[in-house]
Order: C-alpha cells, then structure tokens, then sequence
C-alpha cells in the first residue's frame, strides 16, 4: 500500500485547509489540480485517458479482448467545503492500485478495466449529486448540462469546456453495457454500522432514497399573559409535537429507515407573543420504495390528527420524491464469495447516502463496497478510516476486478 499512500498525501493537498480538511469543491482550481495529476498518474500507469463528455475522468487498461465490455471500478475526487480526505478518493486511488498490482503480478485479463473519477459527485457547487454519473448514464442531456449553474452563474457545460471536455458530445457517448460489463466502487462507509458491528467491508444491498416535505402551520398570535393556555393556538407546540411524530414514526420501523426534521422556525419570534406560524421540513429516507410510500401517508395522517386537534391549519408540500436503488443481487454475492475464498468477511448494509454507484445501478450491475469511517463521521475535517481497513477493501476490489475481467461470460 505504500504507493496508494504516497497517492494520498500528494491529492491531500490539493485543497487543504488550515484545519487540516479539504476543499475540492467540482471544477474548482483544487478539483482541476487533483484531475490533472490524476491524468498523470493514468499515463503514467500506461492507461488510455479519456475525458468524456460528462467531465469523467477515464483511465482505461486494455485487456487480451479489448472489444469486450470492461470491468469498471471508481468513485471521485471532488469533495464539499471543509470535507475529510477520505470520502471519493480512497475509491479512485483503489482502482490505480488495482491497475499497479496487476501490472505488478503480470496478471493476463480478457476484459478491459477501467478506473473512472465521476465529476461534481457533491452537490455542493450545483445543487445537484452525482452530476458526472447521471450525465454519462442518459439521465442528463447536454443541454440540461448548460442550464445547470453554481452560485456565480457559470454553467457545468461551460466549466467542462473549460477543462477541455466536450459537452454537446454527450448523446454519443452515454454507458451501456456494450462498453461496461460491471461497476464495482470502494467507498467509505459514512456511518457507523461497520464499526459498531467490527467489520472492515461491506456490500451494499440497496442505497436509500430521501422524500422530502415542507410543512407549514398556521395558528393564532396571542398575548403570552392574557391567553388560557385551552384558548390557544400555538403553531410552534403543535410542529413541536409533529417533530416528535416523525421521529416516533421512523423508531418504530425496525429497519434503515431515518426520517430527520432539520430545519424549523416560527414566527414572529417574540417571547411574549404565541407564535402563530411555523415552518419546519422533513427529510425520510427508505431503501424500501412501498414502505417509504407507506410510511408518507401515515405522516400525514399523523400530522393532519395533530393539526386537528390543536386548531391549527396545516399544508403540506412534497419538495422531492427520490426513488431507492437496489444493487444487483447476483454481483454482491459473488462478490461476498470471492471475499470469503480469501477469508475476509463482509456485512450486507444499506446505504443511506447516495453514490455515483446508484446512477450506475440502472445500466450495469454494479456493486458498492463499503469501508469503515471512524466514529461513522463524514463530510468532516477529522474523516478517518484506518489504513488497515482500506487495504481489506482494496484487496476485495482487486481480487473482484480480477476475476471479473477473465470472465468473458455474461456478468
Ligand atoms: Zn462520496
């Protein structure tokens, strides 16, 4: 592992913050420095480098068949402001390793394998996740791409252009899978399961999906002394008892599910007045798209008994509605086979954040496979997984890419 160290220090720099955390916001001067000595490090392990017409990043080795569909492996470079050093990168820097240890072991492959860092994977810069992924995967055309903008204005199309890609192209080059046969990433965990269950790898069974709804309530403003308490109308005690419903609602389900209210204000916001609106939002997320469907009509009706009751006007907004991505059962197992030829053990999970691996999911079997993050922290300067751990991971990839790549067979 000591070259995909040496990997990491040098990309760590690329955007590193006084505090020790990066910022490699996507198509930022950091992003476009950790690309360019990504293509580099390609060229340098004998990879065809392509810049594809969604601003992946794309390093390919050819197989003894190159005609045939290639075994794929990566995640992404970019990160959110103030994030950790692991999240995206441990997955590109495995799929170079990979590419080092079979040129290391003069390992003959019938497939081409490719090493792929997804562009603008956070949504950080555009407001939208997996933009590289979902681009490249049919879900985005080039003309969505130039109406997609950052804060400043400036599109992803004319950013891409920028760095020398070419969106209007996109149409020509979307994946199937007479070019990929299967995706397998290496990410971290993001959470805490692998940890707490003492686990180094994990295969990911499904990616949760989130739906997200305003709600707003409507009271009565009151003077807080000359008010009875049953004459009241306080928006604010009733979103407090709804907060505490949705947070019953997802205890109760004993499964993944995790239903969030993290955003909730009132008005007007003054000590001694009742307050007669408040505003709050939830976030739910399922990897189960009817039960994520059930449990929405049993919020609202909890919510609307709650709204009845205490005589307060409730409405309702479905902001997003996302849908939840099974990964290939077929690929996961094999996978878990291949682990335990090896004598690793690996723990089934779900995913509650989302991945380039789910736009994936729709075009190529695709596996997800996770490490652990200390502490389950992410997104965070102080984002950690222990080196050992990586190298499990890693060791899974390689031995997956491997067999993958000398079965010319349907995957
Ligand atoms: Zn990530």
């Amino acid at each position: 592992m000591q070259a995909f160290q040496d990997d990491f220090r040098t990309l760590a720099q690329f955007g590193l913050q006084a505090d020790g955390g990066v910022s490699r916001l996507a198509f930022s001067k950091a992003d476009q420095q950790a690309r360019s000595w990504l293509i580099q490090r390609m060229h340098q392990l004998g990879l065809q480098v392509q810049l594809d017409a969604a601003g992946n990043l794309r390093g390919r080795l050819v197989g003894d068949q190159p005609h045939l569909p290639a075994i794929a492996t990566g995640s992404h470079l970019d990160s959110v402001p103030n994030g950790g050093h692991y999240d995206g990168v441990i997955g590109v820097l495995a799929g170079l390793e990979v590419v080092r240890r079979l040129r290391r072991n003069g390992q003959h492959l019938a497939r081409p394998v490719e090493v792929i860092n997804f562009a603008a994977e956070e949504s950080s810069r555009f407001g939208i996740a997996t933009l590289g992924s979902k681009a490249i995967t049919g879900k985005l055309t080039a003309s969505e791409l130039e109406q997609i903008h950052d804060e400043q204005g400036n599109s992803y199309a004319s950013l891409l252009r920028q760095a020398g890609g070419q969106p209007e192209q996109l149409q020509h080059q979307r994946l199937n899978r007479r070019q990929l046969a299967a995706f397998i990433e290496l990410h971290i965990e993001q959470g805490p399961v692998l940890e707490q269950q003492g686990c180094a790898l994990g295969l990911v069974s499904a990616i949760a999906a989130a739906s997200r709804f305003r709600v707003r309530l409507t009271g009565r403003n009151d003077h807080s002394g000359t008010t009875p308490m049953p004459l009241r109308r306080d928006a604010l005690a009733a979103a407090a008892e709804m907060v505490l419903a949705v947070e019953q609602l997802a205890r109760d389900i004993q499964a993944e599910t995790v239903a969030t209210v993290g955003r909730l204000s009132c008005s007007p916001g003054v000590m001694n007045v009742v307050p007669g609106s408040a505003d709050f939002c939830i976030d739910l997320r399922d990897s189960d798209a009817s039960r994520k469907e059930r449990l929405t009509g049993q919020l609202q009706s909890q919510l609307q008994a709650i709204a009845r009751r205490r005589e307060i006007a409730l409405h309702i907004d479905l902001l997003s509605n996302e849908q939840p991505v099974v990964l290939d059962s077929q690929l996961r197992q094999r996978i878990a086979a291949i682990a335990r030829r090896h004598g690793q053990e690996t723990l089934s999970l779900v995913s509650g954040a989302g991945h380039d691996a789910m736009q994936l999911a729709d075009v190529v079997p695709t596996a997800l496979l996770f490490v652990p993050s200390c502490h389950g922290i992410s997104h965070n300067s102080t984002e950690q997984t222990a080196l050992a751990d990586i190298a499990q991971g890693v060791d899974l990839l390689y031995a997956s890419v491997v067999e993958l790549a000398q079965d010319t067979g349907t995957i």
